[in-house]
């Protein structure tokens, strides 16, 4: 283990100096616990935060992030790790979140990376099984005529992967129980990075819209 990178270092003394300084009693009185009212699914991707985003304060929002803001189905397979499931289990069952809003982006890697597996490039040891979630909703969008160039595809299997992981949310039974007790919602949202962009996904018309500014 060696020391920090000093940009780390750096960014930590301006945090100390400028936002920690602001919000110094917001902090202490969250290190008596949290109550955030909404869960955020997003990439890992590193221009793509959550908080930044939605411009949340310390204890709003409960992120888990992970390679395309991908939500597996339920499965109960005790040697297999389920880290998504197990923050989804703690927001829904003990911070009893309201909200839980799975959040997409453009020129996403992880969906690059299940395009790239798909002409069997090599894709990596753990990536490969991760991204091979998305295998069934790659594989139609590929099977689409109307999808001439890579862009296209690479976006409509942006668009898909969060429909993909808001369904593959239901399949957890205390998600479902606690939506048909209208406790939780559930959401999407597309964020394009170059315009700074979000989309929200209309579950009636199916389609990504851009929200306001
Ligand atoms: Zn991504």
């Amino acid at each position: 283990m060696t020391t920090l990178p000093p940009a780390l270092t750096s960014g930590y003394r301006r945090f100390r100096g400028t936002r920690y300084r602001e919000e110094a009693l917001r902090y202490t009185e969250l290190a008596d616990g949290q109550s955030p009212r909404t869960m955020i699914v997003a990439c890992a991707d590193s221009r793509v935060d959550p908080a930044t985003i939605f411009g949340a304060a310390p204890g709003e929002l409960f992120v888990v992030r992970n390679v395309a803001n991908l939500v597996p189905p339920c499965s109960t397979t005790p040697l297999d790790l389920h880290g998504t499931s197990a923050a989804l289990e703690f927001a829904v069952c003990q911070l009893g979140v309201r909200d839980i809003v799975v959040m997409g982006h453009g020129d996403c890697g992880g969906v690059a990376a299940s395009l790239a597996a798909a002409e069997n490039r090599p894709v990596g040891q753990f990536l490969a099984p991760w991204v091979d979630l998305l295998s069934h909703s790659r594989d139609g969008i590929l099977a689409d005529q109307s999808l001439t160039d890579q862009s296209a595809r690479q976006t409509a299997l942006e668009h898909e992967g969060i429909c993909l992981s808001l369904e593959n949310l239901m399949s957890f039974s205390f998600v479902a129980d606690a939506i048909a007790a209208q406790r939780l919602a559930l959401h999407g949202v597309w964020f394009a990075i170059g315009s700074g962009i979000l989309h929200w996904f209309n579950g009636e018309t199916g389609r990504f819209e851009s929200i306001e500014a």
